[in-house]
């Protein structure tokens, strides 16, 4: 590979291969300009990686691949990622035994009968009204509602306590990692809105193949790894190694940590912390590939990823996934256990703890009020992307990084 310092300097330095990164660069490229990335760690993808772990595949905390987001569509050939789907609809743990909450628009034998003492007909009524607009409307009709927290345009929407608390809180906790549906209305909708009108789902590889297949597309030479970024200079950036290398406009992927080093003065939004334990079984405790969340709230949801993707275990294993809010303290994993214990129905003594994954900075806070995209420029050629400018998401990251590419090009007079 073509050392980075050898020939010309690039016309951008991207710093950062996350997805934001990757689809600022690959924009920057398809327009005819030189850009390159330097990624600190050894591959892409930040915080969307996958490592081989003891024969399992492990992703760098568990998340879903969602079908839907427009960015994916617009720039994934999604049968290269070889998709395998969770069931639509989720599973809850609760005092009275485990619920079933189908998408009703996917198969009505995916209802459950359900106690009538947290889920009334108006419930029924109030999720119909709500899915049917989120799904059917145009996006910039909800982009432009207005806004308020999650918790009050569900009690707005008519929903009882005791459905919101069954079945909202705990599903939505594992989709925005906070408790308090305090996240802005307008991203709920638009991540409902995703979620009827995709699929949820794992590719075979693991999660790191997605940004691995942005990465892909890249030319020779576009892309260092283990390449750190130290400190901006006026004329670039300033590597670990003490090379300077300078560009017309540099663009901070960094993620929030990143961008609080190289970019004191640029604020990020608080991040919200997830730990996912990983344990190993001799037999699947579910067998199907369906989301388990716990009404009870001990953790955010649990799924056995090899009935999702068989090749996440080795042939006889089992890999169970399960997240909490906040980090890994003494004696919280085998907490967690008891736990799965109850929700799955089974011993979870046998189960051999894998491995834990702790994210600090997994997803930003999104709390009204939340501006759906931002720019991207924070002075003269400078730009910074990722989620925190956008949403804390998939779409949100590929989406800041399109629009630095377009600021970027427009600056440069392109
Ligand atoms: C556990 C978890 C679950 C999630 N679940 C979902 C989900 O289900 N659905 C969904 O849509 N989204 C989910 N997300 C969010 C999604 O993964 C992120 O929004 C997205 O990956 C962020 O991408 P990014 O490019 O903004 O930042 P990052 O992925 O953080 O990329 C930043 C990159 O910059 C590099 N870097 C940092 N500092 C330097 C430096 N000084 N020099 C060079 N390189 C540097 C880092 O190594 C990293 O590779 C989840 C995230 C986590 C962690």
């Amino acid at each position: 590979m073509p050392s980075l310092n050898a020939g010309p300097p690039p016309d951008v330095l991207v710093i950062g291969a996350g997805l934001a990164g990757l689809a600022c660069a690959r924009d920057l490229r398809s327009a005819g300009i030189d850009a390159r990335i330097v990624e600190a760690s050894d591959g892409v993808g930040g915080r969307m990686r996958s490592d081989r772990y003891e024969g399992f595949v492990v992703d760098r905390g568990f998340q879903v691949f969602n079908t839907s987001y427009p960015q994916v569509r617009r720039r994934l050939a999604l049968r290269e990622l070889r998709l395998r789907p969770f069931t639509p609809g989720v599973l809850v743990h609760t005092d009275h035994g485990r619920l079933r909450f189908g998408d009703p628009t996917r198969g009505p034998r995916r209802l459950s009968a359900l106690p009538a003492r947290e889920v009334t007909v108006r419930d029924l009524l109030a999720l119909g009204v709500l899915s049917a607009r989120d799904a059917l409307a145009p996006a910039r009709v909800l982009k432009r509602a207005g806004e308020r927290t999650t918790w009050t345009a569900l009690a707005a929407a008519g929903f009882s306590d005791g459905f919101v608390e069954t079945f909202f809180r705990p599903f939505l906790s594992g989709v925005f990692l906070e408790d308090e549906l305090e996240t802005s209305s307008r991203v709920f909708h638009l991540v409902w809105r995703s979620m009827l009108r995709g699929t949820l789902c794992l590719p075979t590889a693991g999660i790191g193949a997605v940004p691995a297949l942005l990465a892909d597309a890249l030319p020779p030479g576009a892309l260092h790894t283990e390449t750190p970024v130290e400190q901006l200079t006026d004329g670039g950036a300033l590597l670990g190694s003490g090379t300077e290398i300078g560009a017309r406009a540099v663009v901070v992927a960094t993620g929030p940590a990143g961008v609080a080093a190289l970019l004191p003065g640029v604020e990020v939004p608080p991040y919200r912390v997830v730990t996912t334990y990983y344990h190993a079984a001799g037999a699947s405790p579910l067998g199907e590939p369906t989301l388990l969340t716990d009404g009870r709230r001990r953790f955010l949801n649990t799924c056995v990823l090899s009935d999702v993707v068989p090749g996440y275990a080795p042939a006889g294993r089992s890999l169970i996934a399960t997240s909490v809010l906040g980090t890994d303290t003494p004696g919280r994993e085998s907490r967690v256990r008891e736990a799965l214990a109850e929700a799955y129905a089974t011993g979870t003594e046998g189960w051999e703890p894998l491995t834990v994954r702790t994210v600090l900075d997994a997803l930003p806070a999104m709390a009204p009020p939340q501006p759906l995209s931002r720019t991207t420029r924070v002075g003269p050629g400078r730009y910074v992307c990722g989620d925190h400018r956008a949403t804390g998401s998939v779409q949100g990251a590929l989406a800041s990084g399109a629009r630095a590419a377009r600021e970027v090009l427009r600056d440069l007079g392109r």
